[in-house]
């Protein structure tokens, strides 16, 4: 198979158009470049139907084979990896060798799950009475990603749902549904019909999902304004809930820092995917002692990064992903300007076609600023100094997120006592986002709900079944 340009929604054993379409705009263009299916309640109706039909025999497959299954899915995305980078690029924006490292990792995080395997507890073995806890399947799960990484916050839900026998509505952002399309259908061929259904859709269709009483767990990643709603549908027929959501990671420079030898890894720390990342570097507290030469590094290293349409061969930076998010970090930027807030570098939108903007740094803003506050989620970094570590530490902890931190140091047994001051669910030293498929990965406070990746992320689709036998004739008397 090759993917043509004909974009349909997996449904049960179907491809399904939609009732309707919508276009997809190539955010390094602002023009529309293809269309995907929109679907209606009763295309939704139609998917959940089949994902609910397919579940009692997908749940009773051995876990062997269904784990084999999803092997060969991942198997089957790798052998696609030409044809799933350039789409991604396209619909994304982000540079092509970025797009396969994402296309890869969705192979690497589905193969990892059908790796994977449910502990069973055994609580109690006697002559007279036996007890276990086995962890067994929710149901349907509406599996719901954001725009940045289509298809690697997708896999962080479909492998371990899958495996462990559940089925999976999977609905993409409305703004990159076009390789989340072309796995459904790769999937097809692969998974029994309606294990897997792709439904793509407007601004509607998340709502309609998350209320949908023929879902058991909704697994999302996206806004903490969005999953404070998806919570709340949720409620009503008490769905299980899994929520990946915002943040606003500090990284803390320490004293004795080499600025030149930092400069690189804090850079894409911060404008990775052009800052549009969960786990990004959006503010930077930096040691007054090192903090200028840390500034000018950066700077420099800025100047040299080159930023254009993700398909051009040596583009570092792509276009940010969407109009509204671009009209929102183009509000910062004016935010910064009205307050008389220092640009280091950056601050200009280019002129042309496009969703573009060069990295930004904010030279010291005061902790107040909007930028510092917000997430922005996108390639505006502040930078502010400090001389205590345990003002450092105070202002880390500010504010309602809890995602990621990273502490940079000279001396790494330093930094690890200061990270482990940082209350967040992911701290690392001398490293930025070393995600693994096998080491789990939650937000504190408004940035989670829930565990996705390792055991702890594959036990979140299932549910505890406590099971005992009194092996006597006396009833458990
Ligand atoms: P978003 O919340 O706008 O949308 C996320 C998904 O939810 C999309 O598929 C969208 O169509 C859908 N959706 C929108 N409204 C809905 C509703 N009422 N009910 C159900 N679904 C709905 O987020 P976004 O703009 O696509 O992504 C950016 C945000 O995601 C940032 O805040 C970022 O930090 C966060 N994010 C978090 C992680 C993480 O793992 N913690 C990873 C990536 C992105």
């Amino acid at each position: 198979m090759h993917f043509d340009r004909d974009f349909r929604m997996a449904i049960g054993s179907a491809l399904a158009p939609g009732a309707g379409t919508m276009a997809v705009i190539d955010p390094a263009t602002a023009t529309p470049f293809a269309e995907a299916p929109e679907a209606s309640p009763a295309d939704l109706d139609r998917a959940i139907s089949a994902a609910r039909a397919a579940f009692p025999g997908w749940a009773a497959t051995p876990y062997a084979e269904r784990a084999a299954s999803i092997a060969a899915l991942a198997d089957a995305v790798e052998r696609h990896a030409d044809d799933f980078a350039p789409l991604l690029t396209r619909e994304q924006g982000k540079p092509l060798a970025e797009a396969r490292r994402e296309v890869m990792g969705l192979a690497t995080w589905l193969r990892a799950a059908a790796g994977m395997a449910l502990p069973v507890t055994v609580h109690e073995d006697i002559p007279a009475r036996y007890c276990e806890t086995r962890h067994v399947p929710i149901g349907v799960v509406a599996a719901i990603a954001p725009w940045n990484y289509p298809l690697l916050l997708a896999a962080f839900k479909l492998g371990p749902a899958l495996v462990t026998g559940n089925c999976v509505v999977l609905k993409p952002s409305p703004f990159t549904p076009l390789t989340s399309l072309k796995l459904g259908e790769l999937a097809q061929s692969i998974l029994p019909p309606g294990v897997l259904n792709v439904v793509s859709g407007g601004d509607a269709l998340g709502p309609w999902l998350t209320a949908h009483p023929g879902i058991d767990k909704i697994a999302f990643t996206g806004s903490t304004a969005t999953g404070k709603r998806v919570m709340a549908s949720a409620a009503d027929t008490l769905k299980r809930i899994t929520l990946e959501l915002g943040g606003n990671d500090p990284a803390i420079v320490m004293h004795d820092i080499d600025p030149a030898m930092l400069a690189p890894a804090l850079f894409w720390a911060a404008f990775g995917n052009a800052g549009q990342v969960c786990l990004a570097t959006k503010r930077l507290y930096v040691h007054a002692a090192v903090y200028d030469e840390v500034r000018d590094a950066l700077v420099a290293y800025a100047a040299g990064v080159t930023m254009g349409s993700g398909i051009a061969p040596g583009t570092q930076i792509g276009p940010i992903n969407n109009r509204v998010q671009h009209d929102r970090l183009i509000a910062l930027i004016e935010d910064c300007r009205t307050h008389g807030y220092r640009f280091a570098c950056g601050g200009e939108v280019p002129d042309g076609p496009g969703y573009f903007l060069a990295p930004t740094i904010i030279d010291n803003p005061p902790e107040s600023a909007r930028i510092v506050q917000d997430e922005q989620f996108g390639p505006i970094l502040p930078m502010m100094s400090f001389t205590d570590y345990d003002d450092a530490v105070h202002r880390a902890n500010s504010g309602p997120y809890g995602l990621g931190a990273s502490i940079w140091a000279g001396d790494p047994d330093a930094a690890w006592a200061l990270g482990q001051r940082i209350a967040s669910g992911n701290v690392w030293v001398n490293e930025s986002r070393p995600l693994s498929p096998l080491v789990p990965f939650a937000g504190h406070g408004h940035s989670g709900f829930g565990v996705e990746n390792g055991i702890e992320g594959l036990l979140e689709y299932t549910l505890p079944r406590t099971s005992s036998i009194c092996r006597t004739r006396t009833f458990g008397l």
